[in-house]
């Protein structure tokens, strides 16, 4: 009775348990770049080597029907960034933008409508420009020009009506930033070809693009992808026979290298 009493009081000697792994779960969008690189090399390069360059209508129309009234004023108030004005693919213009925050909204909406989506535009520009003057008394954004790219992101996105995209024309165009604004023709031909993953999201394809860029191709990047998605990879059937991209594109081959 005794020894099944002490049998039976034993401690049990547990199991030791497996030590956890020490994996670190990689950056997703760093992960993706590694792949590409692996298995597509210069698929980045190629696609843009084969695109060609296009240019911006609306804005020129609003720099024409609201032009600068004090030119000397105006010439001093943008003397400290006209240096780092990015400029390729935009004409050199300015307005004068205490007008434009206050025109009829009736009025403004013509000017900009060569730009499309007018209505939405119109009144978003005005907000923008009262909030800007509201925070800087004054409507210069010359002060995004001292910050970093990522300070200056964050100062404009900040601003309602202001998102990634946007932000990034301001700052790649009027700054030489390099920042890639990723818009829906930019979202879908970078898809189609694989640049990005399919289920990234707007914002996302901001981060999966930028990194693979280098600086001084963001700029003709932005314009090539954005003209390519316009006259040749249509959201309804792309012209793919014609495309200068077809032999690495993974929407009519899966298997393209
Ligand atoms: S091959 Fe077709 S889908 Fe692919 S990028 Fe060219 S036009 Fe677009």
């Amino acid at each position: 009775m005794i020894a099944a009493a002490v049998a039976t009081t034993k401690p049990v000697t547990k199991p030791k348990a497996k030590p956890k792994s020490k994996r670190v779960k990689r950056d997703p969008v760093r992960a993706w770049h590694a792949r590409l690189r692996r298995y597509r090399p210069e698929l980045m390069t190629d696609t843009l080597d084969a695109l060609c360059q296009t240019y911006e209508k609306a804005f020129d129309a609003l720099c024409r029907h609201y032009p600068v009234q004090d030119r000397e004023l105006s010439a001093r108030a943008f003397a400290g960034f006209r240096a780092g004005w990015g400029g390729v693919g935009i004409e050199e213009a300015e307005a004068d933008w205490a007008a434009v925050a206050d025109a009829p909204i009736d009025e403004l909406i013509d000017v900009i409508r060569p730009g499309g989506l007018a209505p939405t535009k119109a009144p978003r520009i005005q907000a923008v420009l009262r909030k800007i003057f509201e925070e800087r008394g004054d409507f210069s954004l010359e002060f995004l020009g001292e910050l970093t790219a990522p300070e200056a992101l964050a100062w404009l996105t900040q601003i309602p009506g202001i998102g990634r995209k946007t932000a990034s024309v301001v700052l790649l165009f009027s700054f030489g930033m390099p920042l890639m604004p990723v818009d829906r023709h930019i979202e879908r031909v970078t898809k189609r070809v694989g640049l990005v993953p399919p289920k990234a999201t707007p914002e996302q394809a901001h981060d999966y693009l930028q990194v693979q860029l280098d600086d001084e191709r963001v700029h003709e990047a932005h314009v090539n992808l954005i003209t390519h998605g316009r006259q040749t990879c249509h959201a309804l059937r792309p012209a793919c026979g014609s495309c200068a991209i077809n032999s690495r594109c993974r929407y009519i081959n899966p298997k393209a290298p």
